[in-house]
């Protein structure tokens, strides 16, 4: 998962993108980058480490320029480290120098790379924007196309989610792959300032009003001759009759207080949770106990339809650096207990609903509800917001490999054992499907692997 930020049109276009980026901080916290141009040249700057890390004053103060485009970065493929951060910057002697900043994953990422490198294109990285913009380029420079051309060209052959934004020294483009897997949108500020963001939430901070999302397939043009939405070839529209947006965003991933695939995210959340108590008629207990911050929304659906009290019984701490982010296991588990801590003499002789969004390898639910256990609690109903997650995801979430999944591995029955609860549901995926506006829109493929674009290959 990353976070992609792209500004037009204010000469303090890096402020407004470190400001920008800082909002979608969760969508990426192991490396950033910006590129900014100021007409004559594009400066580039990324490191390994967080925003308000990265872009201090003093490194804001040497990125000066009208334009500019920025990443956040969670690795999904490519290792983690400086080469693979985002953006990619391509120089050319002769032509335009382009930046590019990507979220999502590419399908068909190493035969385009080997197609490339038979072409005598050269990478320093492993990751999908290099690619992304390096065939861009080659398109504009061995192939004689313009850029919208070229990126027409590179929609038709690499497939895959990719939200993307490109500047060159004297304008931005904004585009999104034609099943729009990642979300994507953009508005303008009071001073017609354009500013285009993985999530609205980032808008919001930077006070754009008008926000929209990019359309399927579309591209945007915005130069000092204005704001150009180009339609993109037909046969394209045709051969993908409907977007598939990643359902994950919404039970998940996404800031709740974000807007996208024609939806506000919270109120999906409390659906999810109404659907999971409509499934359980009869159930008492003394609360609804969601797993914070990503299930609070799906126990107060959960609470408001069972007419459970909610509670927040389990306090996180938001402040522990991404060094208990990182992916490795033993820092994971350690990261269960720095995380989270209970309401003291809150869980004593309770009966309670346990709320979380998903499971996907059961460890940081085991490890709650083994504190909970600790804490005297008399009954545990673990309630899951989704189906089980079965099948890895290949469009840019760190899913873990399938063998990783404990839905994969184990029955229901067994994933209750393993989890120490005493009763447990999942949601079932027709209920999933009422739970937003237009269900067959979505990417459902962790859960019943039907894969709207096939998987990664060679
Ligand atoms: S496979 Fe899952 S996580 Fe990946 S895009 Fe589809 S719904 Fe989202």
């Amino acid at each position: 998962m990353c976070g992609i930020l792209g500004v037009f049109g204010n000469p303090s276009a890096a402020r407004l993108t470190s400001l920008g980026l800082f909002a979608i901080q969760h969508r990426g916290q192991e490396s950033c980058g910006m590129a900014v141009s100021d007409g004559k040249v594009i400066r580039l700057r990324k490191k390994m480490g967080l925003i308000k890390e990265v872009f201090t004053e003093a490194e804001l103060d040497q990125l000066p320029g009208s334009i500019a485009i920025g990443h956040v970065r969670y690795p999904t493929k490519g290792s983690a480290t400086e080469f693979n951060t985002q953006p990619h910057l391509v120089e050319t002697l002769a032509g335009p120098t382009y930046a590019l900043a990507s979220n999502g994953d590419i399908v068909n990422y190493h035969a385009m790379r080997r197609f490339l490198e038979e072409n005598n294109v050269y990478f320093k990285s492993d990751n999908d924007g290099e690619l992304l913009v390096k065939y861009i380029a080659y398109q504009v420079m061995r192939q004689g196309d313009g850029i919208i051309e070229a990126i027409r060209h590179m929609m038709r052959d690499i497939k895959g989610a990719y939200s993307t934004v490109l500047c060159t020294r004297d304008a931005l483009y904004m585009f999104r792959d034609p099943h729009s897997i990642r979300p994507m949108v953009w508005g303008k500020m009071q001073d017609g300032t354009v500013v285009v963001a993985s999530e609205s939430c980032a808008l919001d901070t930077l006070g754009a009003i008008d926000r929209q999302e990019i359309p399927s397939a579309g591209i945007i043009k915005v130069s000092d001759e204005g704001i150009r939405v180009i339609e993109n070839d037909p046969a394209l529209y045709r051969s993908v009759p409907n977007p598939r947006h990643c359902i994950f965003e919404q039970i998940y991933f996404s800031r709740p207080d974000s807007y996208h695939f024609g939806e506000d995210v919270f109120r999906v959340r409390e659906a999810l949770g109404a659907a999971l108590a409509k499934a359980d008629p009869g159930l008492k207990a003394d609360y609804v106990v969601p797993v914070p911050d990503s299930a609070n929304f799906i126990g107060l659906g959960y609470s408001n339809e069972a007419k459970i009290p909610l509670s927040l019984g389990l306090i996180r701490n938001h402040y522990i650096g991404r060094t208990f982010i990182k992916p490795e296991q033993t820092i994971r588990d350690e990261s269960v207990r720095q995380k989270f801590n209970l309401l003291p003499n809150f869980f004593k002789d309770k009966s309670v609903v346990l709320i979380d969004d998903s499971i996907v390898r059961g460890t940081t639910i085991r490890k709650i509800v083994e504190l909970i256990k600790r804490a005297g609690v008399k009954e545990v109903h673990l309630r899951i917001g989704s189906p089980q997650v079965k099948y890895s995801c290949y469009y840019g979430i760190d899913t873990p490999s399938k063998e990783e999944l404990i839905a994969n591995r184990f029955d229901l029955e067994q994933i209750r054992e393993r989890t120490g609860v005493d009763s447990l549901k999942f949601l079932e995926i027709n209920d999933l499907r009422t739970c937003v506006q237009k269900p067959e829109d979505y990417c459902y493929a962790c859960f019943n692997g039907d894969y709207p674009l096939g998987v990664a290959g060679d």
